[in-house]
Formats: C-alpha cells, structure tokens, sequence
C-alpha cells in the first residue's frame, strides 16, 4: 500500500521539475527578448530625443501672424479658429 502512495508523488515530483525546468528556461527566453526589446528601445530613443527638441525649438518660436494664442485654453490657434474677442483677447472656437 505505502508504495502505492509513494509512486504517484515521486511521479509528481517529477513532473514538477520538470514543469520549473521549462519554467525556468522560457523565463531566461524572456529575459533574452526583453534585453533585445530594450536595446531597439535605446536605438530609437536617440531619434527620439532629437524630434523632442526639435518640437521645443517649434514652440519657442513666436506664433505666426496667422495664429493667435486663446486666453481660454492657452493653445495656439490658426486665425480660422478665432471664435471672437474678449476684452481685446482672442478666443478659440472650442472655448467659444
Ligand atoms: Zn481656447
């Protein structure tokens, strides 16, 4: 009887390595992917931090005699957009 017990639980024991063996190495497969993915991450993030300054240097720029800056919402509007004045300052169609 008592080796009738023990032969399913080495049988699970076994199954259980080998559940951690398959574990453990699609975890190291993650490992390596991730490393990939954030390698390609840096690669771009350069690219990246020149487009984002190249946007500041956009918004320092004055605002074109064809826009205007809403006293409403603050953003930067083509004259198309402008909905009225109010006191002497223009107002956006969207806060209009
Ligand atoms: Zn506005």
């Amino acid at each position: 009887m008592a080796t009738d017990y023990d032969t399913p639980r080495k049988t699970d024991d076994d199954v259980d390595q080998d559940s951690l063996e398959e574990l453990k190495a699609r975890r190291s497969d993650k490992t390596a992917s991730a490393v990939d993915e954030f390698d390609a991450a840096e690669g771009l993030e350069l690219p990246g931090a020149d487009l984002s300054n190249e946007e500041l240097a956009v918004r320092v720029l004055p605002k074109q005699a064809d826009e205007f800056t809403c006293m409403s919402c603050f953003l930067v509007h083509h004259r198309s957009q402008l909905a009225r004045e109010k006191n002497g300052q223009p107002i956006c169609r969207d806060c209009d």
